[in-house]
């Protein structure tokens, strides 16, 4: 048997693919990216836009980590707003629109800098197997390449089928092929796949748009950068623009819904249900008479814009004659329709929390093969992927993210305990302790696990360490600092809050929620207090943060160890939950299906109820397990 030429493979240079190269790469191991087309390696293929609410968290996470994701958006970006401002810092969520073109680049560079990383265009279409390991690829052009490990990350290419009105045909994507051959290699080993579905607006030519009619949103006065390493952001800004349907667009659109490929059933896939087509919405809520609809740019030197709210498969010509109908797009020439597409995922119970199959060893998926849907959701898994398939051929520990660390955490887990049979999109509801996993806290979370991974180089670490103390030097300085009525109440005034009657620490007049900590250091001459930190970071906004939500971050902090109990409590594989009576059917069936690791992930699976979870705690300390026969 030859020796593999590489320690890993990773098939599909998209979001999940990148991240995995470089993370892989990055931790000494010698990697391969076989993608169907170099070209499109990082392309976005939805809107060029990263992060937004839950995901703006994971991109900055990423980033923590030592990912591609911030630094391409901070490199690429044309609009930067941080959205949910107006509700708890738990929710901010960075959201930025990009440059297409510029953001692909980004990461094509980003991969060629990294010495163990090479890249092949080519189509996976076989894998090969040694026993129960992994061993290898075969490609479209006949050609076996062997590895130690590999990462598939083929997005919504899989047996892609893409459909507009009553035309449909083969395509992992517009103008892309579909990828042919490894969902029958994964059935032949075992695998349950499914079809999932999803769907994308018309594009328009911009200079076809009348903008003097339509509402124009600008990006922040002061944006805040994704990466942790940004030091500075473009200074120039592009607006995105705001309009709306009325019922006569509705109507138009109603005359396509006998051609409707969703509606007819000639699509099978479940679709994203958070993310609906113009034609869901106007049929799910037809008592509604508008629907919002943002025009987003897609470049800087591009007039194409992308339709964000009107994402469709109705035939061309209806959609065309619909969004001719909308304020402001009378004139419009439509670049391209909008579209819906098809495609085979492989429910992600079948993974273990390294992302690792519990099929085959060595064998990994990350990204939209697994359910779910986004570029952050697809970023944040090849990273993991990519590290814990570098951790498997280096035989070091793996890399697991817990709920109470990381969106990251919440992702994986509820992907591998709970599976998932439409796309799954992150949500900040989703994160029980979201008040713990806040954007602005994300390096001090994740930089110092990335550096002991091998992720993160020394100098992002010092950076975050640096930036920690900071924070913690100005928290210490404002708890002792005390400012006088004369100083303080000049600025209270300004605010309509109480004046105050004697002389107090500042931190306890920045407890007040009108009180911005930033502008009562200025208004009170005391912003000396404010350490300098490189980056964009706004240290007196994390301290802020920190004041206002102590009590709520430390009852999280007591929910959390009881969890970790459950978690520390492991589940053999070999366990035979049809032979324990006293849990309920549900719960054996899902248990045998599943086969949680730990108890803390039995207890998250739906239909496993705190009573059978007890039955389970009872057995794990007495150590008296039924096994399965085979189980040894
Ligand atoms: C039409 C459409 C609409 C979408 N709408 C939304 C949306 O509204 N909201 C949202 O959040 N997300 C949306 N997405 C999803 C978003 O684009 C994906 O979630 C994200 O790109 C997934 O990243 P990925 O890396 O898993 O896969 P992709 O970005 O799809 O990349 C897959 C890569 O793998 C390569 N590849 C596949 N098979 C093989 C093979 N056998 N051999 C070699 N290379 C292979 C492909 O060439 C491609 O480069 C949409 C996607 C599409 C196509």
């Amino acid at each position: 048997m030859s020796r593999p030429e590489y320690d890993i493979i990773v098939v599909g240079g998209g979001h999940a693919g990148s991240e995995a190269a470089a993370a892989a790469a990055r931790m000494g191991a010698r990697t391969l990216l076989i993608t169907m087309s170099l070209e499109a390696i990082g392309r976005m293929s939805c809107n060029p836009a990263i992060g937004g609410i839950g995901k703006g968290q994971i991109a900055r996470e990423i980033d923590a980590l030592g990912g591609l994701m911030g630094l391409a958006t901070d490199e690429s970006g044309l609009q930067f707003r941080m959205l949910n401002r107006s509700k708890g810092p738990a929710v901010w969520s960075p959201r930025a629109q990009c440059d297409r073109f510029m953001y692909a680049a980004a990461v094509r560079r980003m991969l060629e800098a990294e010495p163990n990383l090479f890249m092949r265009s080519d189509m996976a279409v076989d894998l090969l197997t040694e026993g129960d390991r992994v061993a290898g690829v075969v490609t479209q052009l006949g050609v076996e390449i062997r590895s130690k490990a590999i990462i598939l990350t083929s997005g919504t290419f899989m047996n892609g089928q893409i459909h507009i009105g009553d035309k449909s045909y083969g395509g992992g994507r517009m103008g892309e092929g579909a990828s042919k051959g490894l969902t029958g290699a994964l059935h032949r080993l075992g695998f349950e796949s499914g079809r999932l579905k999803t769907g994308t607006p018309p594009r328009l030519d911009g200079r076809t748009i009348d903008y003097v009619r339509l509402e124009e949103q600008k990006g922040d006065l002061e944006p805040s950068p994704f990466s942790y390493m940004t030091d500075r952001l473009p200074e120039k800004q592009l607006s995105c623009w705001i309009t709306f349907t009325d019922p006569s667009v509705h109507d138009i659109l109603r005359t396509g819904f006998d051609r409707s490929p969703m509606f007819v059933g000639r699509i099978q896939g479940t679709g994203p249900r958070y993310c609906p087509s113009i034609e869901d919405k106007i049929d799910r809520f037809a008592d509604k008479d508008r629907h919002q609809i943002f025009l987003e740019p897609e470049g800087w030197n591009t007039h194409e814009v992308y339709v964000n709210g009107f994402s469709t498969s109705l035939p061309e010509e209806v959609q065309m004659a619909a969004i001719r109908r909308v304020p402001g797009l009378e004139e419009v020439h439509m670049l391209r329709p909008g579209y819906a597409i098809e495609y085979d995922y492989f429910p992600p119970y079948q993974l273990r929390y390294s992302l690792e199959t519990k099929h085959v060893r060595g064998l990994f998926f990350a990204g939209q093969i697994n359910g779910t849907t986004g570029y952050e959701e697809a970023g944040a898994q090849g990273l993991i992927a990519g590290a814990n398939a570098a951790s498997y051929v280096q035989e070091r520990e793996q890399l697991v993210l817990k709920r109470s660390e990381a969106y990251i955490g919440v992702l994986i887990d509820d992907l591998v305990a709970k599976g998932t049979d439409e796309p799954y999109r992150m949500f900040t509801s989703r994160a029980e302790h979201r008040m713990m996993l806040r954007q602005d806290n994300a390096d001090e979370r994740l930089t110092e696990i990335g550096h002991s991974a091998g992720l993160v180089s020394e100098e992002r670490l010092r950076r975050m360490e640096r930036r920690r103390d900071a924070r913690q030097q100005l928290l210490d300085a404002v708890r002792i600092t005390s400012i006088t009525p004369e100083e303080v109440n000049p600025y209270l005034q300004t605010l309509e809050s109480a004046p105050v009657k004697q002389t107090d620490r500042i931190a306890k007049v920045a407890l007040r929620p009108e009180v911005s900590l930033g502008e009562l250091l200025r208004s009170t001459g005391t912003q000396h207090l404010i350490p300098e930190v490189e980056g964009l970071e706004r240290v007196e906004e994390m301290v802020e943060i920190d004041l206002k939500y102590e009590g709520y971050v430390d009852r999280e902090r007591g929910l959390i160890e009881k969890m970790e109990q459950l978690e520390s409590m492991p589940l053999p594989d070999g366990l035979d939950y049809h032979a324990i009576h006293n849990i309920t059917m549900e719960a054996r069936e899902k248990l045998g299906r599943i086969r949680p690791e730990n108890l803390g992930q039995a207890s998250r699976i739906s239909g496993v109820s705190p009573s059978d979870v007890s039955v389970l705690m009872v057995m794990v300390k007495s150590g008296r397990m039924p096994r399965l026969a085979d189980a040894g």
